[in-house]
């Protein structure tokens, strides 16, 4: 797309004033496609500087600095979140919340792309700011920055402290390979999926508490913290034919012994376990510290386990995944897929927000090597290209236009909430 290029917001207005029959979604690509030259050498600093949950000053500080310079008031540090940040727009009518991510991983830095949610989350809160000023709309929407998904769940503590109080909906765009979006559409050429299941998660800081001696001279005096590890890794691979097709357990090592002839007295794992729900992750959870523990008791150390906060699975909202599909596709070169009932493997903390606001958790696609998953670093070279810059944009666009069908179309908006209340109410027991 090739929207003309006008030299300000102001000159928009006064075009759309004497044209009473505009065209919404050129004022909110104009609005977009303007404000994008100057915003990609602050999306490229955010990429070139990845950084791990809570820890993301240099994107906070940038993204700030950015939609300042846009002419918005823009609350930093918000809501007692170090690295996150709110920016509001408009009046009366309701709220749409559109987050933006910009966490990265440890060694791999942004292998999911969220410097391009970002970059879709900006596009999105420009192009439906500049629509709700240039048309005296009564609506408002909401930038948030949300970080730490990858680790930590920064969306957990902006829940706690108010973040998404009065907002109505919440928004937001995810990008990934298309090769993969491809796979799980079964049909090439899809470009975006409106909606995608996630699982629930929970997890936990397992340590064992052994006795170290030598490792050749008196082993026998030992208590074997990293045998205590393995063992934990062995139960885990032993009920994973007990557990159901769509759980997953995984973990890591976080410190061990470090050397070859010494009885190691202390490990320390990490482990997750994902499942369809909070309940059936919870179910999961009673076998899984059953094998820890049953490590511990078997080598003889001492057992502490930490649970820490997980993720809730993302209720999908069809209403909402359809009208993005056909917002799109009613672009010619978009093939959008709405997958909210679709089985899917991945987790994220905008679960725990759709359980609170209905939302969307979109997906749009990246070129990428074929069989390039997210978490790779192919997917890190993929989301640091000119292409996938452009189409983080264009995601944006879709969610500012769907923002907008949200705040004017009262009949959509109440299928959206209908919906929601349904899926979420509790189910009697
Ligand atoms: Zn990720
Ligand atoms: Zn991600």
């Amino acid at each position: 797309m090739a929207p003309t290029v006008i030299s300000s917001i102001d000159t928009l207005e006064s075009s759309q004033m004497n044209n009473p029959l505009d065209n919404i979604s050129d004022l909110i690509a104009q609005t977009i496609s303007k404000a994008s030259s100057e915003l990609r050498e602050p999306i490229r600093h955010i990429y070139t500087n990845p950084e791990l949950a809570f820890e993301e000053s240099i994107a906070h500080d940038t993204i700030c600095d950015f939609v300042e310079k846009q002419g918005y008031a823009v609350t930093r540090k918000a809501y007692g979140v170090e690295t996150s940040f709110e920016v509001i727009s408009g009046k009366g009518g309701r709220l749409i919340s559109i987050n933006a991510e910009y966490d990265a991983l440890p060694g791999i830095g942004h292998a999911c792309g969220h410097h391009l949610i970002a970059t879709a989350g900006i596009s999105a809160f420009l192009g439906l700011s500049a629509i709700l000023k240039a048309r005296g709309i009564l609506g408002r929407v909401q930038l948030l920055g949300t970080p730490a998904e990858e680790s930590g769940g920064g969306k957990l503590s902006l829940l706690k402290s108010g973040a998404y109080k009065g907002v109505d909906v919440a928004l937001m765009s995810h990008p990934a390979p298309a090769g993969m979006l491809a796979d799980m559409a079964g049909t090439k050429s899809v470009t975006a999926l409106g909606g995608i299941k996630f699982l629930a998660t929970k997890s936990w800081i397992i340590e064992y508490f052994g006795k170290s001696t030598h490792a050749s001279v008196s082993p026998w005096d030992g208590v074997n913290a990293y045998d205590a590890a393995v063992a934990a890794h062995v139960n885990i691979g032993l009920i994973r034919q007990q557990i159901r097709p769509a759980e997953r357990v995984h973990g890591c090592m976080l410190e061990g012994p470090k050397a070859a002839n010494v009885i190691g007295q202390y490990t320390k794992l990490k482990y997750m376990a994902r499942s369809d729900s909070k309940q059936a992750v919870e179910v999961l959870e009673k076998k899984v510290l059953a094998c820890f523990e049953a490590a511990g008791l078997a080598t003889g150390c001492e057992v502490k386990i930490t649970s820490e906060s997980g993720f809730s699975d993302v209720v999908n909202n069809k209403a909402l995944c359809e009208r993005y599909a056909e917002i799109g596709n009613a672009i010619e070169s978009q093939k959008i897929e709405v997958f909210c009932d679709k089985d899917g493997t991945g987790s994220t903390d905008f679960g725990n927000v759709s359980h609170v606001v209905p939302g969307l958790h979109s997906m749009f696609a990246v070129d990428a090597p074929a069989s390039c998953g997210c978490h790779q670093l192919a997917f890190t070279a993929a989301t640091g290209t000119e292409d996938a810059f452009q189409k983080a944009l264009f995601a944006g666009e879709l969610l500012a236009r769907l923002g907008l069908d949200l705040i004017e179309d009262n009949e959509f908006y109440h299928a959206v909430k209908t919906e929601w209340e349904d899926s979420t109410r509790p189910v009697a027991t």
